[in-house]
């Protein structure tokens, strides 16, 4: 017995039938004697189909209106489910995410979690209700609600359950755990009963969308135990765990990771002189684009051309912001492409195996995959390749890596 955070994602509340079945579930445990606090999406394609309203109205709506909109689709399931509790003779009460105050920063659509009161949260535990918050939103310091970015309903879960020391916080949705890489993309991929903090960091941060970015940072921060499950199915899921050498055989690579949403665009012909990488990134950052992999390259005429990638939605206006430091450092030339992808290899193993980037680079190369950009970091290996390589590419590297494998028995190491 003990006190577990459960959230569960738009597929798992995605018709009255699931909120019944997740009211089940939620009851079960209940029953066991667990204190539960429920953690809930919007309905599967609720929070899209706003945004699509949105911006049929205006192109560029304010961003304090898009989260008034946008954060309506959780408020509908918290009730929901309540009342399907209600419905089984379970007591239970739903929250927003100002009633609990989940105190936000003030960037809309993309807020950080300041601080969780969880007074009112111990209250209703202590009554013997089941808690069910919506996930996904908070509210900033002057009473505006504010929402934490796509995904952002596992980092409200797994924020109240650091909040509340939660025993375990449970992310249930529609794949029953983490993956050597997304099971949709490769039939052999393989669930793994555990992964590092690390590398599912890593994972999140390079395009696996089955956890958000922050809910792993927040988890790793404030040692969270943390575990995906399946809402429907029965089975383990898979452990987010600290990195322990001693009792785990560490596998080389854990997984394979990709994104689509990347676009390059290219400076040529730029005079080769100190400051330049400056003068380009400059303008970029000022425009509040984020940049993610950077390669610079000289030739021999005291020129060099110099790439990177933004987020493909950002392409358009950073052409646009590169064609003027162009014309001013008498570059001879600004493309863009979006018709590219990141694929990125993740390991802990890598810190303790050389040949992973050439055996990465050698898989590729058999299926004649043209690599245009490499970036690497300490467990980490991307590469930007054309976006119609994409799926080849993970598999190839999937199979490269032995991912489908049977792993060894722990312990035998
Ligand atoms: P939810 O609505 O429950 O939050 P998401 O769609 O956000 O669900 O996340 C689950 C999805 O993440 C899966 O359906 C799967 O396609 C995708 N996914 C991507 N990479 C992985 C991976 N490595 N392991 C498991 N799922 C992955
Ligand atoms: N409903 C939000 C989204 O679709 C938040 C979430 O599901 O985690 O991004
Ligand atoms: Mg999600």
């Amino acid at each position: 017995m003990g006190l577990i955070v459960q959230k569960f994602g738009g597929t798992s509340v995605g018709s009255i039938q699931r909120i019944g079945q997740v009211a089940d579930k939620v009851a079960r445990f209940r029953a066991e004697g667990h204190d539960v606090v429920v953690v809930v999406s919007a309905m599967s394609g609720e929070t899209n189909r706003l945004i699509a309203l949105a911006e049929e109205v205006q192109e560029r709506p304010e961003p304090r209106e898009m989260d008034v909109l946008i954060s309506t689709g959780e408020q509908v399931t918290t009730a929901l489910l309540s009342m399907a509790l209600h419905k089984r003779g379970v007591k239970a009460k739903s929250y927003t995410g100002s009633q609990v105050r989940i105190l936000t920063d003030d960037s809309h659509t993309k807020a950080r979690i300041r601080e969780i009161d969880n007074e009112r949260l111990h209250a209703g535990l202590e009554a013997g209700f089941v808690l069910v918050v919506a996930g996904f939103q908070g509210v900033d310091e002057h009473g505006n609600i504010t929402t934490l970015g796509r995904g952002g309903s596992d980092t409200t879960a797994v924020a109240l359950a650091a909040a509340l020391k939660a025993d375990e916080c449970q992310i249930y949705t529609d794949v029953d755990g983490v993956y050597t890489t997304d099971p949709r993309v490769v039939d052999g991929a393989r669930r793994l009963d555990r992964i590092t903090f690390e590398e599912m960091l890593e994972m999140a941060s390079m395009g696996s969308k089955v956890l958000q970015i922050r809910a792993v940072e927040f988890a790793g921060k404030y040692q969270v135990p943390l575990r995906v499950l399946h809402s429907f199915e029965e089975g383990p899921g898979t452990l987010i765990t600290l990195e322990d050498a001693n009792q785990m055989e560490t596998p080389t690579i854990a997984g394979i990771a990709f994104n689509r949403d990347e676009a390059k665009l290219t400076i040529l012909g730029v005079p080769d002189m100190p400051g330049v990488a400056y003068k380009i990134l400059g303008p970029i950052g000022e425009a509040n684009i984020e940049v993610d992999v950077i390669v610079q390259n000289s030739a021999d005429d005291n020129t060099t051309d110099f790439s990177f990638t933004v987020s493909r939605s950002d392409l358009a206006r950073a052409k646009e912001v590169l064609q003027g430091v162009a014309n001013e450092i008498k570059a001879r030339e600004v493309r863009g492409d979006s018709k590219i992808a990141k694929v990125s290899v993740v390991g802990v193993g890598m810190r303790s195996h050389a040949g992973v980037a050439s055996q990465m680079f050698g898989a590729l190369a058999e299926v004649g995959i043209n690599i245009q950009m490499i970036t690497t970091s300490e467990i980490k290996i991307s590469v930007i390749i054309e976006e119609k390589f994409l799926e080849l590419a993970v598999r190839s590297l999937h199979s490269s890596f032995g991912l489908e494998r049977e792993p060894k028995e722990e312990g035998t190491a």
